[in-house]
């Protein structure tokens, strides 16, 4: 199944701009694909400028023609103000929506060209049913589609082709116009991060007029100079990875890394075709830590791969003890239809799996547990992501949003969502941490 196309015309000023890049961002983010052309898009977006007569003038032949053109027309931007005008003259129109209200752009596209999420329970942030629309002071930077590995749990590859990365110019640029938008947190995502730039042997792109190589290092410095957080998600630990840590250090990103390990076992990781795997993970592990003391490892692992022993098993409860990651997802596995992994031989029965699985999350959670206990009376910066009705809900830089902890902040003043406040931990449990604003 092919990505749903979507055609975009930007018509306005910079803010209109900053919109179409937050649509176009959001889009990407969901699977879509971004076409210049009418006759290929399922749908196409006209984001329209109503500041003067000649401007309004000017959307309204820019809406004449992409329905002429393709006939699926969604109005955004400016002169969306404007409804009843814009439907007197195209009737045809699907959805209409305001400045600023990328949300509903969103949601107009979804019913027009509903996304088809190619679904892998096993590595993808996303859940299956697409990620919800990402608050305003968070948004996800997709750097590359595709993936050269061949893991054979995943159909990937097969449904979306080896790797391509996006130029770094354009991945720059998009980054700046998030952060100049408000955006506060950038999430770095791809299937592979640390192969960005791979494909196109690493060539030095443009941003600023500057020289800048389609590199994970040289991408994460440079995203680093924005002075908000950068979160790396779906890093794989080849050697380079190395070189990101001093940039943590440095508090130039995030100590953050979301290493998707999915098994310890030697036998299994290559039953599995994972890349960069070697027996050293451990001591990279260690060195890492001692160059970064507040690195936050997350991870997600599959249990009851075909061909899993009890030993198997016994030997990633033993790694797991060994590395105190800090956050962890697990899976059961099951069989995704076109992966090669379905005919390894070995099935593991479904109450083992559900036995190892239990095991191993009681396992996990008492290492987060004590780690976050470790936590408590230390000061740490919290994003507020909403207040509900117990008080302002955030996450701290160990927090990637929906699938990490929370911090849970008692404020005696008024706090925002989007906000980023100074916090002193007072509580810890499995997951989720507790404090008191510091003023
Ligand atoms: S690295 Fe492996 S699991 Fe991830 S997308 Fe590529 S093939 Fe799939």
């Amino acid at each position: 199944m092919s990505a749903p196309k979507v055609g975009f015309v930007s018509l306005g000023c910079p803010k209109a701009l900053v919109d179409s890049e937050r649509i176009l961002t959001q889009l990407r983010t969901e699977g879509y694909a971004i076409t210049p052309d009418y006759d290929n898009a399922d749908v196409v977006v006209v984001n329209t400028c109503g500041f003067i007569d000649s401007a309004k003038a000017e959307s309204l032949d820019a809406i004449g023609e992409a329905i002429a053109e393709n006939g699926r027309v969604i109005v955004t931007g400016c002169m969306g103000v404007e409804e009843s005008l814009i439907r007197e003259v195209h009737p045809a129109v699907l959805a209409v929506t305001g400045p600023q209200q990328y949300e509903q752009v969103v949601r107009a596209v979804h019913e027009a060209a509903p996304p088809s999420h190619e679904h892998n329970p096993y590595v993808d942030l996303m859940p299956p049913q697409g990620i919800k629309l990402t608050p305003r002071h968070y948004a996800y930077l997709k750097i590359s589609e595709g993936c050269n590995h061949r893991c054979s749990f995943c159909i990937i590859p097969s449904m979306r082709g080896n790797l391509v990365s996006r130029p770094i110019g354009d991945v720059m640029s998009e980054a700046e116009r998030l952060v100049q938008a408000g955006v506060k947190e950038l999430l770095v995502i791809s299937q592979d991060t640390s192969a960005y730039g791979v494909d196109v042997k690493f060539r030095s792109g443009f941003w600023n007029g500057r020289p800048i190589k389609t590199h994970m290092t040289q991408l994460a410095s440079a995203l680093g100079g924005f002075g908000i957080w950068t979160r790396l998600h779906y890093v794989y630990p080849y050697p380079h990875v190395d070189e990101v840590i001093p940039l943590m250090a440095d508090g130039k990103i995030l100590p953050y890394l979301d290493i998707p390990f999915q098994h310890a076992s030697p036998k299994i990781l290559r039953a599995m075709k994972r890349p960069a795997f070697e027996d050293r993970t451990l001591a990279r592990i260690k060195s890492w830590r001692e160059a970064c003391p507040d690195l936050t490892l997350r991870s997600t692992f599959i249990v009851g791969f075909p061909g899993e022993t009890e030993d198997d098993f016994q030997y990633l409860l033993d790694w797991m003890a060994e590395a105190q990651l800090d956050r962890v997802g697990c899976f059961q596995y099951s069989p995704v239809e076109g992966a090669r992994a379905n005919e390894l031989p070995g099935a593991v029965p479904d109450e083992i799996k559900q036995d190892r699985w239990n095991r191993f999350m009681a396992h996990q959670q008492a290492i987060s547990t004590a780690r976050l206990a470790a936590k408590v009376g230390r000061e740490i910066d919290v994003l507020i992501d909403e207040i509900n009705e117990d008080g302002p809900v955030g996450r701290s830089s160990a927090d990637a949003p929906e699938i990490d902890g929370n911090v849970f902040v008692q404020a005696d003043r008024d706090v925002k969502p989007g906000e980023m406040v100074r916090v002193r931990v007072t509580d810890s449990d499995e997951y989720d941490l507790y404090g008191a604003l510091i003023d």
